[in-house]
């Protein structure tokens, strides 16, 4: 898979991990959200911990009363790149930080093919709660998350934002996309306040199942 990276893609997030001047090094291999909130600096950190407490105030929400934990992200809040999943499983249910179960492995292998890792991107998903038996966010769960989202994609505001699986590209780009073929093509666009370059590509849990597809995963098709 590592040697199919497309170079426009690989270019990219290269250009734009090297020009993060706001990473933060230190000793920790995986940098957790939990960790990471204080380095998000001034007034991002504030956003954050306020869109955190505000999804948390949300009500009327099947997925919250079942789940044991919210879900907001983990990374570096000042990553040039952005990551959506589609929603939390058991193991981040139980951790509260997204991507640390089996499909969280692989995208950190995935990652650690282009030479990034959680300290040069920044994850989240559709929905905050974990849907329960792993079932996908109905519409309605969608919808109610969306404004969430925006704003999450708004104070972040990366340069490139990476959507994983067919619910956060239909989420993000329109429900008539198939990820099988939206995946791998830029498409610019205005989130909220937010103008960025979007990219999609296979769910890494669609890869454990189906690893003929993991040479197609990480190449851009332009
Ligand atoms: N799958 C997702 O889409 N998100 C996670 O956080 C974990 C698995």
């Amino acid at each position: 898979m590592t040697k199919k990276i497309n170079n426009k893609l690989n270019k990219l997030l290269k250009y734009y991990s090297l020009i993060n001047y706001n990473l933060i090094y230190d000793n920790q291999s995986i940098n957790r959200y939990k960790n990471s909130t204080t380095r998000a600096s001034g007034n991002k950190g504030e956003l954050l911990n306020k869109l955190k407490i505000s999804i948390g105030h949300i009500k009327n929400c099947q997925l919250k009363k079942s789940a044991n934990n919210q879900v907001f992200a983990d990374g570096n809040p000042n990553a040039k790149v952005m990551i959506i999943g589609e929603g939390p499983g058991a193991n981040e249910d139980k951790e509260g930080v997204p991507f640390v179960g089996r499909a969280g492995q692989l995208l950190d292998k995935m990652l650690s093919s282009i030479s990034l890792d959680r300290n040069n991107v920044y994850i989240t998903n559709v929905v905050n709660y974990r849907p329960p038996e792993n079932r996908k966010p109905t519409p309605d769960e969608i919808e109610k998350y969306f404004p969430y989202l925006v704003k999450h994609v708004e104070i972040i505001s990366p340069k490139i934002l990476v959507l994983l699986g067919s619910t956060a590209l239909n989420t993000i780009i329109g429900d008539d996309e198939v990820i099988s073929k939206a995946r791998g093509k830029w498409v610019n666009k205005k989130l909220g306040g937010c103008q960025t370059n979007v990219i999609a590509s296979f769910h890494p849990a669609i890869l454990i199942r189906q690893p003929d597809q993991k040479q197609t995963a990480m190449v851009s098709r332009e």
